[in-house]
């Protein structure tokens, strides 16, 4: 393991990012697995990650073209979804770097039956509907037309067609009131069976890979599995919320970790860091860590983490500053480059989860992990096996 330049930094458990995918694929079976590799796999460092997974997945997700393109330069070969919308002029890109497109629009479809004629190559596409989520895709009750048009498309694979949950870790009991202006779960799936029958309908084969379920589906949704999942999340070792279905086992790969660059008695009535937010009535000994908001550690958590040193729990206090934040040991002791966690499990037991540091910091999970920023260095190891 190559040794960090500086003390803060996020340790990526690979091997544990397989077990998440095992278990998943245990729980899916015989349904295939997209990984969402997507906003640098969700923060853990996609040029450890995407390497490392690729034998074991069949297809890879991203959101943006660049991070498809940025995948097929560091030699992965596997297909790759780009799920976010995409404009006309963008699609040659597709062709050059093997890309799975996401259509959801007529014009976008157009450009993509126009660039593979052109260039003789086949290209690979799915179909996009919203059944519920109105951000992108062809609406469930005007997709007809869209479909009726891909079948045209001489030059194009529809390989896939898929939608998207709004409310995927919301648990809904059967007979229960339906809530007015709220997406639920089994009603997306309905639409999204309504557009599906646009196949059966004229006796044509569904494309091959029909699929809808994220993780919170893949928990609560044995129903929306289809051909293939598409686990995000999940994959890391994080529930998407505290209410889903566990019905998977998984744990959190990555590790955000640090050490105490200073330590010292701080006296009473002598207010800690900017804007003097915290002050102690008696004499602490307080410690600094050496990552702040520009790390990711958000800004707006100030005075409310808990981070664990030398293997046990302290208030974070004073404001976090861009670099640095300190916390308050009160009568305990601790030397410069004793340990710090402020992600994940210490040897003695004590645990901050994603969902902590999401709840101090009055966000989810997804974005406590993909605000980690790229000035963290991203450290990856394998455990025996
Ligand atoms: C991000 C994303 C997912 C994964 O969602 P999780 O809740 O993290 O599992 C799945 N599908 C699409 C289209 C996405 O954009």
């Amino acid at each position: 393991m190559k040794i960090p330049l500086r003390p803060t930094h996020l340790l990526v458990n690979l091997t544990q990012l397989r077990r998440n995918l095992e278990a998943i694929r245990a729980h899916v079976c015989p349904a295939q697995v997209l990984v969402m590799l997507k906003a640098n796999a969700y923060g853990h460092g996609v040029e450890g990650v995407a390497p490392y997974i690729e034998p074991y997945v069949d297809y890879i997700g991203v959101a943006v073209l660049d991070e498809g393109v940025r995948l097929r330069q560091i030699g992965i070969t596997k297909p790759i979804l780009v799920a976010g919308g995409t404009l006309p002029e963008h699609v040659p890109y597709y062709l050059e770097y093997d890309l799975t497109l996401t259509v959801s629009h007529p014009a976008v479809l157009e450009a993509a039956e126009a660039a593979a004629q052109a260039q003789h190559k086949p290209l690979k596409v799915h179909l996009k509907i919203d059944t519920g989520m109105e951000r992108a895709g062809i609406r469930w009750y005007e997709a007809d037309n869209l479909l009726e048009r891909s079948l045209r498309c001489r030059h194009l694979d529809i390989e896939g067609i898929y939608t998207h949950f709004a409310n995927s870790e919301a648990r809904e009991t059967p007979g229960a009131p339906k809530k007015w202006g709220y997406a639920y779960p089994s009603e997306q799936l309905e639409r999204f069976r309504s557009v599906l029958a646009f196949y059966d309908k004229r006796s044509l084969p569904r494309p091959r890979l029909v699929h809808a379920a994220n993780s919170g589906a893949i928990l609560n949704l044995p129903e929306s599995f289809f051909d293939m999942v598409r686990p995000g999340i999940l994959f890391y070792g994080i529930y998407p919320d505290k209410d889903v279905l566990r019905s998977v086992q998984v744990k959190p790969a990555a590790t955000w970790k640090s050490q105490v660059v200073y330590s010292k008695l701080t006296q009473a009535g002598h207010p800690v860091s900017y804007g003097s937010l915290w002050v102690s009535d008696h004499p602490v000994r307080t410690v600094t860590i050496p990552c702040g908001y520009a790390d990711g550690y958000f800004r707006r958590m100030t005075n409310r983490p808990q981070v664990i040193v030398n293997g046990k729990k302290y208030q974070q206090v004073g404001r976090i500053c861009m670099d640095q934040f300190m916390v308050n040991l009160e009568s305990d002791e601790a030397e410069l480059g004793d340990e710090v966690i402020l992600l994940g499990q210490a040897a003695s037991g004590e645990q901050i989860l994603p969902e902590d540091l999401a709840e101090w910091a009055g966000t989810n999970a997804y974005e406590v992990m993909t605000n980690i920023s790229a000035r963290v260095p991203r450290i990856f190891f394998k455990e025996d096996e």
